[in-house]
């Protein structure tokens, strides 16, 4: 047996537990060696009954010897168990809504229990609250050492498999499988003074003697600490190889003449900021320099992103290619098309939209319109992917919100070309910690300035019952001449119950709430023509109120609209109420946003608390992060997020950048080509699949 053995053939495992450990993505031996546990127990302290105190933690083996519900407790569920050992006295556990337990704790059984020791007031004996169990089969007491009397580690189940059989597994696979040689470089492994890596894992599941039991909690242990280090070593260094690779291809050498800085200063409609200079600058070296751009264009919502894409894509259309621009959905990708239009307009240059809702003739006809290379700008969804879209000369591909869409659909359309130039774009402020990660292969413009004459925007919470001051207010606002958006809750379940929501939040404000006014609806259930036709009447000023669910996210661009108010803001996450406040502010009044919401628990509290204290956007996405952690901050599975095992962005970002630091040293300035050499051999072999690093080198 050996470390790539299927769990399927381990002892003890076979097909039917080797489907559940699948479930887990565990599916070799290495897999399950990388398992770490989620935390520790300590059951070094492991008493007889007899010998129990009040307050401490303590370990028991004991044997059941009653199960029932609580006569006293009945109405809380309560399910009371008394256990017994040779020693004498009982002790009784508790379990509020245990009453499953009837089935798993039946007398005779012998259990290690693990919890605080109290007094129970009524009978004076000992209790124990909701402790831990684990079930000890009589013909285990061999093992038994492996589960108590020390500080034992506790895994999530894989389905039905427990944390004691996980243990068993591990603890044997240590023992069976040969001592691995380390794979970290030397040089590295010295400098940090690591331990030899088998002893680490070992020592990551089964801790020695004297362990410092909050250290291992924290995930700060001597072995987590490297385990953490080496889970980021390997993905910092793909993404160093996977850039190193990148420079070497051949991409295109743009031409930057005065024809193409012409053209660029035809279109400008107003001076760009200092920051989408120095941006702009940024992306046209890289597209005059022979390899092929990667960079990743950051802009707080409202920055002027849209302007700097435009201006790189002069650069390639001017030179002969044509440039495309992805974005997630079809009110993105429409708005993109309908700002693009209106830039070029006076270049001459014409641009289409290619979205899923099309027809199948009007996609045929744009297909071809793309094929021939009639068009130099091409605007579209997730429909550009598409197999039969084939591009005349595509040489600037632009992402928006590439998060959205992952790693894997940036690299299709990029193949769409010979290697055309690559920008992404995103309003999501990107905390540090994630640009290193997600997109640690790019090079990175930030645009951190706002343009001239924009006023902080003023965001105030209010509850429900407070919804009648809200429109006053907004009556007050529109009769100056302003306009605002009304966001209603994002309904996951279907977009038709999206729909009917919005119809109705919009009956609701056009009949009883402003007769006198013009309300608009915007979902995503409209034709392209309607939504265009109501967007143009909300930029006109004749609809003064748009209601909308969050398809107005991004790209909605009225500089007099001046309240946003945003219903039931407890469902949302951070960065989208920061997107959607973004959309009022845009001209030279004040600007609000209400933030109206029901009762709120603490989490969501704390995130209505710092939209209200913030604007900035950067500080937000940190909060953001830290609230909900990294799979969910994306709001997606398709995000490209790295799936780690051990480290955890978050918590353990000091340790990321020491991992960068060293990885990246590592790749720039190999000790020799075969060193290098074998470090791409071992994370083809080991962690390519799991970090979707595609063709590290
Ligand atoms: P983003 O895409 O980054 O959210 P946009 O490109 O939509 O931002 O720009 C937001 C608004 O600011 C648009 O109305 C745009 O025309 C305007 N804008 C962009 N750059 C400038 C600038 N340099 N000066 C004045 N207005 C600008
Ligand atoms: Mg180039």
């Amino acid at each position: 047996m050996d470390t790539q053995t299927q769990l399927m053939y381990v002892k003890g495992v076979g097909p039917a537990r080797a489907a559940m450990f699948e479930t887990k993505g565990l599916r070799t031996v290495e897999d399950l060696l990388g398992y770490a546990p989620f935390r520790y127990e300590d059951r070094s302290n492991v008493k007889t009954l007899k010998d129990l105190a009040p307050g401490e933690m303590a370990t028991v083996v004991v044997r059941v010897h009653t199960a029932r519900a609580s006569r006293i407790g009945q109405r809380m569920g309560l399910f009371e168990v008394a256990f017994a050992d040779i020693s004498g006295p009982r002790l009784t556990g508790k379990w509020f809504h245990g009453g499953y337990l009837a089935n798993v704790l039946v007398p005779g059984m012998q259990v290690a229990l693990f919890g605080k020791v109290e007094l129970d007031s009524f009978t004076r004996g000992f209790q124990m609250m909701h402790p831990e169990f684990e079930v000890i089969p009589d013909d285990d007491e061999a093992e038994s050492t492996l589960h108590t009397g020390r500080v034992v580690p506790i895994y999530e189940a894989a389905a039905k498999i427990t944390t004691r059989v996980i243990r068993s597994l591990i603890h044997h696979l240590l023992e069976a499988v040969d001592e691995q040689p380390d794979p970290l470089p030397e040089p590295v492994r010295q400098r940090l003074k690591f331990a030899p890596y088998w002893q680490s894992l070992k020592e990551l599941h089964f801790p020695p003697a004297g362990s410092d039991i909050r250290a291992l909690n924290g995930f700060r242990s001597p072995a987590h600490w490297r385990m953490i280090f080496e889970e980021f070593f390997w993905l910092e260094c793909g993404l160093a190889l996977k850039r190193v690779k990148a420079r070497e291809a051949r991409g295109i050498q743009f031409e930057l003449n005065e024809r193409v800085r012409d053209k660029i200063k035809q279109m400008l409609p107003f001076r760009p900021t200092g920051a989408q200079k120095r941006s702009l600058g940024e992306i046209a070296r890289d597209m005059a320099a022979p390899q092929p751009m990667h960079r990743l264009l950051q802009g707080d919502v409202g920055s002027g992103k849209t302007l700097v894409a435009a201006q790189a894509a002069i650069i390639a259309i001017e030179n002969g290619y044509q440039a495309a621009l992805l974005a997630p959905t079809e009110i993105l990708a429409t708005q993109h098309y309908f700002s693009v239009k209106k830039l070029f307009e006076k270049l001459g240059y014409l641009v289409v939209l290619l979205t899923g809702s099309n027809t199948a003739g009007e996609k045929k006809h744009i297909k071809k319109l793309i094929a021939s290379g009639l068009v130099p700008m091409i605007v579209g969804t997730h429909a550009l992917l598409e197999e039969d879209v084939e591009f005349h000369k595509l040489g600037l591909a632009i992402v928006d919100e590439q998060h959205r869409f992952g790693v894997l659909q940036r690299l299709r359309l990029q193949r769409k070309g010979e290697t055309p130039d690559v920008l992404v774009m995103t309003a999501t402020p990107i905390p540090r910690t994630l640009a290193l990660t997600v997109y640690g292969d790019l090079d990175t413009s930030i645009i951190d300035e706002l343009p001239p004459g924009r006023r902080p925007i003023t965001t105030k919470h209010v509850t429900e019952d407070q919804a009648d001051n809200v429109y006053t207010f907004v009556r007050g606002q529109i009769q100056e001449g302003r306009q605002a958006y009304v966001v209603c809750p994002v309904i996951e379940e279907s977009e038709t119950a999206q729909m009917k929501a919005a119809e109705k939040t919009h009956t609701y404000l056009s009949g009883t709430v402003f007769p006198e006014l013009q309300v608009g609806l915007l979902h995503g259930r409209l034709k392209a023509d309607e939504k265009e036709s109501v967007m143009d009447r909300f930029q006109k000023g004749e609809i003064q109120v748009l209601v909308s669910p969050t398809v107005i996210e991004v790209g909605v661009d009225v500089p007099t609209a001046t309240v946003m108010v945003i219903e039931q803001a407890e469902r949302f996450g951070m960065s989208q109420l920061h997107q959607l406040r973004g959309r009022v502010g845009r001209g030279g009044h004040q600007s609000f946003c209400v933030l109206v919401t029901g009762k709120l628990g603490d989490a969501a509290r704390e995130r209505i608390r710092t939209m209200t204290e913030s604007n900035d956007g950067f500080h937000i996405a940190e909060m953001d992060l830290k609230l909900r952690g990294p799979g969910e901050f994306f709001g997606t599975k398709q995000s490209g997020m790295p799936a780690l095992r051990i480290a955890n962005i978050v918590r353990d970002r000091d340790i990321l950048e020491i991992a960068r630091n060293e990885a990246w040293g590592f790749v720039d300035n190999p000790p020799s080509d075969e060193a290098l050499r074998e470090l791409v051999r071992y994370i083809q072999e080991h962690w390519q699949r799991r970090y979707g690093l595609v063709q590290v080198a």
